[in-house]
């Protein structure tokens, strides 16, 4: 199935300059959205995925429903101050602004076999802060999904030595 048609561009979204790419004329479709979880359960189904961690807030829309579909557990990654436990901390910038993101202390076991859920990828600065809270929870990086990579951004460089599946390119 070819996504692009059900991805909306607003230009100049959040910001001049910023071509944003709107997965919402996605989302509402039913089939659609289960398309792209689908190809995305057919990918790692093999895998050994013992947690699915996706940071807020498109990234539990494509994290959930594929921890679901895999039958392992989700972990939220959340902007600073909404988790309610003790957590872990990092900054990082986005393709606008800058942000901080946390993770529950308790969120991972040692060892666990990790995959990243998020609906885009852009510099891939958020990602990377999610890889670094995950390894330093202890959690074993297996792989990072995305619904949408802007590989004129070259998020991937950021992610050396991690697999990247993405089923929409800009
Ligand atoms: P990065 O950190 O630069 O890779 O930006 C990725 C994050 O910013 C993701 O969590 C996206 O949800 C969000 N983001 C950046 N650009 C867009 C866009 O064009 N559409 C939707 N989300 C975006």
């Amino acid at each position: 199935m070819d996504f692009k048609p059900y991805i909306r561009v607003i230009p100049d979204f959040p910001q001049p300059g910023i071509r944003f790419k709107d997965i919402t004329t996605l989302l509402k479709d039913g089939a659609a959205y289960r398309a792209v979880i689908d190809q995305l359960v057919e990918r790692y189904k093999d895998e050994k995925i013992d947690l699915i961690a996706g940071p807020e807030a498109r990234g539990f829309v494509i994290g959930a429903p594929l921890a679901y579909a895999l039958g392992v557990g989700f972990v939220p990654i959340r902007k600073s101050g909404k988790l309610p436990g003790e957590t872990i901390e990092s900054s990082y910038d986005l393709e606008y602004g800058k942000d901080k993101l946390s993770m529950h202390r308790d969120a991972i076991t040692p060892g666990q076999n990790v995959l990243i859920a998020d609906d885009l990828l852009a510099t891939g600065g958020t990602i990377r802060t999610t890889i670094d809270l995950v390894r330093q929870l202890g959690g074993n990086v297996v792989g990072a999904a995305f619904l949408i990579e802007l590989t004129y951004l070259n998020g991937r460089d950021k992610l050396e030595g991690i697999e990247v599946t993405s089923l929409v390119k800009y």
